[in-house]
């Protein structure tokens, strides 16, 4: 690239010759008075700078290092190797040595003090500020001529750090100065190329840098997006295992639901069986039982067919409740009797001398059904809290929603004293039975008028 840069200008000189030829007079004139311009008060600063052995160090390493191919400007990066924006002085002591240069470590040590600003390190700015002070004074950018007071021998010498060569100022011709002229044009010019390439250079970095850093985001942008379509499929999965365990969940859920139905089912039935059928007492058979359908008329000696659905079913008793010993019974002449099947005894009705029938008392110890005031209570309603007979505990329950309701048998009263009879009267707010209350009575304990007014039939 230098190669071809050196090219181009040479081609710049060579086509514009008369321009060049003309520029040339000019800078020499201009740099002959430079050189020869004898140290005034105004000119003190610049006697310093040329005198200075840190700035003819710089300059000289500006020449060496545009000789290689760099520009002043990249000097810094060359020093700076651990890249942290400042040079220290063994950063710039490593730097220089591998210049190939051949100064020694006090120079380089006057170099970094002059430059830096007393805090031990150089920063870019300081070390442009330092050659922006050799360019103004000391020769043009680049240029392999810089000239400066020689420390040697305190003249003012013209140096070509490339070649090596010094020029002292009695030995300076116009001849020579031409050269130098030319040599400075050519360099200048070199030295305007060289940094509009290193300019396109960086320029060409930073996009690539804008390309990288689009590119990562892009990258960003396609991992952001495949982890959440990633998201997505996870819980799309996760639905539908979640799906299935409901589907199962289901499943079980409905052979409960059945299987509750079915009991609830079974319940209701065996209420309507308990509510139609009944176990009635055949009274000229011996008092035999057999099963009677409200609903058909049906009279079986066996259990009809459909108490065998229920047999398995645990928890409910598959046969009907036991009637009550005393049952309600016509006479051939029509007339009413209570008629105990298992002893035989029977109450009769009696007549009022008038030929009007008084109905039979009720088997003494057992409530009557506080529905229809006629049969003896059997079935006590829990829900209800009212005791019933058969056919009214059938009326009043033949409903949807009676099922749920619950009974209990009703027993008949037991005597207090015995504990084992049936009772028949009350007296002294006691129950006893008839055999306890004729001892009783003979022995005198009802003797009293109040006792004697507590005494009634159950
Ligand atoms: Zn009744
Ligand atoms: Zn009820
Ligand atoms: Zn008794």
């Amino acid at each position: 690239m230098v190669g071809a840069c050196r090219g181009r200008v040479g081609r710049w000189l060579a086509s514009k010759e008369a321009d060049a030829k003309e520029r040339i007079a000019s800078s020499f004139v201009k740099l002959k008075r430079d050189f020869f311009m004898p140290p005034t008060l105004e000119t003190v600063h610049r006697e310093e700078v040329l005198a200075s052995l840190a700035y003819i160090t710089l300059a000289r390493i500006d020449s060496k290092l545009f000789s290689k191919g760099l520009l002043g400007r990249e000097l810094f990066e060359k020093l700076d190797t651990s890249g942290d924006g400042y040079i220290d002085f063994e950063e710039m002591c490593a730097g220089i040595e591998s210049m190939d240069l051949d100064l020694d470590h006090s120079t380089i040590r006057s170099l970094f003090n002059s430059i830096d600003g007393g805090d031990g390190f150089v920063s870019i700015e300081e070390l442009h500020a330092a050659l922006d002070i050799t360019y103004e004074f000391m020769g043009v950018k680049g240029s392999p001529w810089k000239m400066y007071v020689s420390p040697a021998h305190q003249i003012l010498v013209f140096h070509n750090v490339v070649e090596d060569r010094v020029v002292f100022e009695h030995d300076m011709t116009d001849k020579l100065l031409r050269e130098i002229v030319k040599a400075n044009i050519l360099a200048e010019k070199e030295f305007a190329e060289r940094d509009l390439i290193l300019e396109t250079k960086r320029q060409d970095l930073v996009e690539r840098y804008q390309h990288y850093a689009a590119r990562s985001l892009q990258f960003f942008y396609w991992k952001w997006t495949a982890l959440r379509d990633m998201r997505i499929e996870r819980w799309k999965m996760e639905q539908h295992t979640l799906s299935a365990a409901r589907k199962d969940d289901k499943k079980y859920a409905l052979m409960w639901q059945s299987a509750w139905r079915v009991r609830q089912a079974k319940k209701a039935c065996w209420f309507t069986v308990q509510l139609h059928y009944q176990k009635m007492v055949d009274v000229s058979e011996d008092g035999k039982m057999y099963y009677f359908n409200h609903l058909t008329g049906d009279r079986t000696w066996t259990k009809p067919k459909i108490f065998f659905m229920f047999l398995k079913w645990r928890g409910y008793n598959t046969d009907l409740d036991e009637p009550h010993p005393w049952s309600i019974e016509y006479t051939p002449e029509g007339r009413q009797i209570w008629v105990d099947r298992i002893d035989g005894e029977v109450i009769e009705g009696s007549d009022d001398g008038f030929g009007t029938e008084i109905p039979p008392k009720k088997p003494p110890g057992y409530p009557i059904c506080e529905n229809c005031n006629l049969e003896l209570a059997w079935r006590d309603c829990k829900q209800c809290d009212f005791s019933y007979c058969f056919q009214c505990f059938r009326i009043s329950h033949n409903y949807v929603g009676a099922e749920k309701h619950t009974w209990t048998i009703v027993k008949p009263h037991q005597c207090e004293l015995c504990t084992k009879s049936v009772a028949a009267k009350t007296a002294k707010g006691k129950k006893f039975c008839i055999g306890c209350f004729t001892r009783l009575e003979k022995s005198g304990v009802f003797r009293g008028r109040a006792d004697k007014k507590t005494i009634e039939d159950l």
